[in-house]
C-alpha cells in the first residue's frame, strides 16, 4: 500500500490540465472545420481543392487522436515536466502547420479565419515564456512574408476564396461575417477560460500559502513551548549558581568559586540565547505584534535597557554615553521596543572592546523617532552588511569573539521595527565602528503619564 501522500504541485497539475484541454479544444476545431468546409461547398458552392482540404482536416482528427492516445493511455496522464515541455512544443508545432495549410489551400490572407492565428499566439503564451512566444510569432511572420511573396510573383499557386458568378462584394459578406464573428466568440471564450485558469490558480496559491503559513505556526509554537520548558530549569540552575558564589549555602575554596564563575557564565549565555529564541518564536507566531500600541517615552525606555545590560557594559569597562530630550514619545508597544534596543545594545557591547565609548541617543528627526546605537567595535565588511538581518548570519569575525550568539537578533530586531511600521538602516567600516539607527513613528504626549 502507498503509505506516502502523493506530492501535488499545482503548476504541474495546471500544465496537465492544460494538455486535456488543448485536445479537447482540437475535436472542436476540427467539428468547426468540417462543418465550415460543408457549408461553404454545398451553400455558397466556392471553388476550392476540397479533397485537400478534408484530407488536412482528417491529418488534424488523426493527429489528435494520437495525443489523446499517448496521453490517456500510454502516459496516463503522467507525464515529466521534460516531457510536457516537449509535448506542448509538438501539439502547439502541428497546430501552427496545419491551420498555415487549411489556410493556405483556401485563399490564404483573403480567408477571414486567418485571424485564428491570433487565438494560436494567446494560447502558445499562456503556456511558454514570453521569448518562446516571440520566436513563434518571428517564425509565422516569416511564413507569411515568404508565401505572400511567393503568390505575388508567381512562385506559389494562390487559391483564391470566390464563388462562380458572384460579385465581389457579395462575395465577401458572408466570409466576412462567419470569420469576424467566430473570432469574437472564440477570443471571449479564451481570453474567460485563461482568467477562470489563472483565478484557480490564484486561489489554489493562497490555500497553499495558508498551509505553509499554519505550518510554521505550529514549528514556532513548538519552539516557543521548548523554550519555555528549558527556560525554567536553567533560570534555577542559575539562581543556584548565584547562591552558591554568595556563600549562602557554606564556604567555597578560590578554586571552586572561579569553576563556578565559568558554570554561571555559561548559563547566563545559554539564557540568552533561550531568550532569543524565545523573542524570535513570539515575533515568528505574530503574538508579539498584536500587543497593544502606545505612546512610550523614548528616554525611559532608553534608561531601562542601560540600567538591563549596565553589568556587561562594567565587566568591559565600555562607558555607554546617552542622550535624549525628555518630550520623545513614540508610538509602538513597550516589548518590542525593548527588544530592538536592548538587542542593538548588547550586540554594541559585545562586538566592542574593552574601554571603548557606546553611543545611546534618542532623537526627533523630521516626523520620526531616531534612535542611534553607535559603537566604536570590529565593524563589518560592506559584503557582510547585506546578510546580517537573516536568519542564523553571523560575520566570520563575530564567531570568533563570541561563540555563544545565536545570529537571530537583529532579524527579530529588523522584525519588531517593522512591526512598528519603522525602518532601520546600518553603516559600518571594519575595524572601525558601526552604527544602527532605528526610525520610529512618533506619539504625541499622553494625557497622564
Ligand atoms: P548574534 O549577535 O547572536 O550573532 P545578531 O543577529 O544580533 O546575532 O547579529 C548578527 C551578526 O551581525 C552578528 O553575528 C555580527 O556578525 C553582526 N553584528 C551585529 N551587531 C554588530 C555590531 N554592533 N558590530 C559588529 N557586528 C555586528
Amino acid at each position: 500500500m502507498d503509505t506516502f501522500p502523493k506530492i501535488n504541485s499545482s503548476e504541474y497539475s495546471d500544465l496537465t490540465n492544460v494538455i486535456k484541454w488543448f485536445i479537447l479544444l482540437r475535436w472542436v476545431a476540427a467539428c468547426g472545420v468540417c462543418i465550415t468546409l460543408i457549408v461553404i461547398q454545398t451553400v455558397f458552392g466556392y471553388v476550392l481543392p476540397y479533397a485537400l482540404l478534408y484530407t488536412l482536416n482528417g491529418i488534424l482528427l488523426l493527429v489528435n487522436t494520437g495525443y489523446a492516445f499517448y496521453f490517456f493511455r500510454l502516459k496516463n496522464r503522467n507525464l515529466l515536466r521534460r516531457e510536457i515541455q516537449f509535448f506542448l512544443h509538438i501539439q502547439i508545432c502541428s497546430d501552427y502547420i496545419i491551420l498555415f495549410l487549411l489556410l493556405y489551400f483556401s485563399g490564404f490572407l483573403s480567408n477571414p479565419f486567418s485571424y485564428f492565428f491570433v487565438f494560436h499566439i494567446m494560447l502558445t503564451s499562456y503556456i511558454f515564456a514570453s521569448a518562446v512566444t516571440y520566436r513563434y510569432i518571428f517564425i509565422l511572420t516569416a511564413l507569411f512574408l515568404l508565401v505572400t511573396a511567393g503568390e505575388y510573383f508567381s512562385f506559389l499557386p494562390h487559391y483564391a476564396l470566390s464563388a462562380p458568378d458572384s460579385g465581389a462584394y457579395r462575395e465577401l459578406i458572408p466570409q466576412r461575417v462567419i470569420g469576424l464573428t467566430s473570432t469574437l466568440v472564440i477570443s471571449a471564450y479564451l481570453t474567460t477560460t485563461i482568467k477562470a485558469r489563472l483565478e484557480e490558480k490564484g486561489r489554489k496559491t493562497e490555500i497553499e500559502l495558508n498551509k505553509y503559513k499554519d505550518l510554521d505556526n505550529i514549528k514556532s509554537n513548538f519552539i516557543l513551548q521548548v523554550t519555555h520548558e528549558l527556560r525554567g530549569p536553567i533560570a534555577a540552575l542559575k539562581g543556584y549558581h548565584e547562591m552558591i558564589l554568595k556563600g549562602i549555602t557554606g564556604k567555597i575554596s578560590g578554586h571552586t568559586s572561579r569553576t563556578l564563575l565559568k558554570a554561571d557564565h555559561r548559563t547566563a549565555n545559554l539564557l540568552n540565547i533561550i531568550d532569543e529564541m524565545i523573542d524570535y518564536a513570539y515575533m515568528q507566531s505574530g503574538s508579539r505584534l498584536k500587543n497593544k500600541t502606545s505612546a512610550l517615552n523614548a528616554a525611559d525606555s532608553i534608561t531601562y535597557n542601560l540600567e538591563m545590560y549596565e553589568h556587561m557594559a562594567q565587566e568591559k569597562q565600555i562607558n555607554i554615553r546617552t542622550t535624549c530630550p525628555r518630550d520623545l514619545y513614540i508610538k509602538g508597544s513597550r516589548d518590542l521596543l525593548n527588544i530592538i534596543i536592548g538587542n542593538l545594545l548588547t550586540n554594541a557591547i559585545k562586538y566592542s572592546p574593552e574601554r571603548s565609548t557606546i553611543i545611546l541617543n534618542g532623537e526627533k528627526m523630521e516626523h520620526m523617532a531616531h534612535i542611534l546605537v553607535k559603537d566604536q567595535g570590529m565593524g563589518m565588511k560592506a559584503d557582510e552588511l547585506d546578510s546580517i538581518f537573516e536568519e542564523f548570519y553571523r560575520t566570520r569575525a563575530a564567531r570568533e569573539i563570541e561563540k555563544d550568539g545565536t545570529g537571530l537578533g537583529l532579524p527579530i530586531v529588523k522584525r519588531a521595527v517593522q512591526s512598528l511600521d519603522g525602518k532601520i538602516s546600518v553603516y559600518s567600516e571594519e575595524g572601525r565602528g558601526s552604527s544602527f539607527h532605528v526610525y520610529l513613528p512618533l506619539a504625541t504626549k499622553p494625557q497622564k503619564e
